[in-house]
């Protein structure tokens, strides 16, 4: 429920709305926006007397959010959502931003050569996962720790920001020290425990979709990061499982355009996961930037034939610089730019 203010109510009328709230026991955000001022009553659990809070001194209208996930809605916040990172990388605004790496830190030498590769071509951000959810427990799960390590040489020795992902509650403290975002992957993305704690760890989460997840669904456990006060939320869309095996996953680009009009939160597209195969990354990495991702992340490996993970939906470095290439002309096409690698300090 939001309580929108009156153009001009004062400071005591909108701290008049915030105590009432919190006597009904339900929290209060106020919410300066540009239009207006409202108040955010969080935690409705269907019982609230609306009527109370419509007579309050100040109150213009209290408009009942109607999509079961709330402060993640645009009824509940009609300007984007521009997630701020260190130097001066936005998520969300006008420029499109490009997370590039490996899908595995497997050696300081991969992961810092992968940096400078990828940096060349116009990446800002640096991905590579430390711990790796598998099918197989057979299969290379990552270098845990140690990793993490690694990736933040690769930060100090090209100045790019890190993204890597958190699979568990052990995890996820040391990855919130380390990365600049906390990737929570598809098969957590329903995990609501490691959510809430990934909404109290204090970094820029990026919340990918499950993988038979509906756009409900993710909305919804974005929810659960903003619900323990976690704005800095991105989602991503990076494929769904479906009936037909041409491809690893149904790389579905029309929820870029839905998220974008159900939620003020930045969406990017992953056309790795999303196709899992090289070659079809790069037309689908362009589309999605012509459907209005608000960035890519791609895996790019220095020797993909070597990868311990994903090595056949990883492409070339040579690949990465020319889809960089093309990404930045699709973008200025949809009055956008691509986000520079200048705007972050080496
Ligand atoms: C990844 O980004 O490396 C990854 C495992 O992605 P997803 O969770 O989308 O499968
Ligand atoms: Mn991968």
């Amino acid at each position: 429920m939001l309580i929108v203010m009156r153009h001009g109510a004062t400071r005591d009328e909108v701290d008049k709305v915030v105590s009432v709230i919190q006597e009904m026991g339900y929290q209060a955000r106020p919410m300066p926006g540009v239009q207006r001022m409202a108040v955010g009553l969080v935690g409705n659990d269907g019982r609230v007397d609306a009527s109370r809070l419509e007579g309050l001194p100040g109150v213009q209208e209290v408009i009942h959010v109607t999509k079961p996930y709330k402060q993640v809605s645009r009824e509940w916040k009609n300007e984007p959502t521009v997630v701020r990172l260190a130097g001066g990388v936005a998520v969300g605004g006008t420029e499109v931003v490009a997370i590039a790496g490996p899908c595995s830190v497997e050696s300081e030498r991969q992961i810092v050569e992968a940096a400078r590769q990828v940096k060349e071509a116009g990446a800002v951000i640096l991905r590579g996962g430390a711990w790796k959810p598998r099918s197989s427990p057979y299969s290379f799960q990552g270098l845990g720790k140690p990793g993490l390590r690694l990736l933040a040489k690769a930060r100090e020795e090209t100045g790019l920001l890190v993204c890597t992902e958190a699979m568990d509650e052990n995890g996820l403290g040391w990855v919130a020290e380390m990365a600049d975002i906390v990737q929570i992957g598809a098969r957590n993305m329903q995990n609501f425990s490691l959510l809430k704690l990934a909404g109290r760890c204090g970094k820029p989460v990026l919340l990918k979709r499950g993988i038979s997840a509906t756009v409900t669904e993710l909305l919804l456990s974005a929810e659960y990061l903003l619900a323990e006060g976690n704005h800095e939320v991105i989602l991503c869309e990076r494929g769904v499982r479906s009936f037909d095996t041409a491809t690893r996953n149904l790389f579905d680009l029309t929820v870029i355009p839905v998220v974008h009009k159900l939620s003020h939160l930045p969406i990017i597209a992953d056309p790795s996961h999303g196709t899992g195969l090289r070659d079809k990354v790069i037309p689908m990495a362009r589309a999605a930037v012509a459907a209005g991702a608000d960035g890519i992340i791609v895996e790019v490996h220095p020797n993909p034939e070597e990868a311990l993970s994903d090595g056949a939906q990883s492409l070339y470095p040579d690949q990465f610089m020319q889809l960089m290439r093309e990404v930045r002309i699709i973008a200025e096409a949809i009055g956008r730019r691509v986000a520079e690698p200048a705007a972050v300090s080496a």
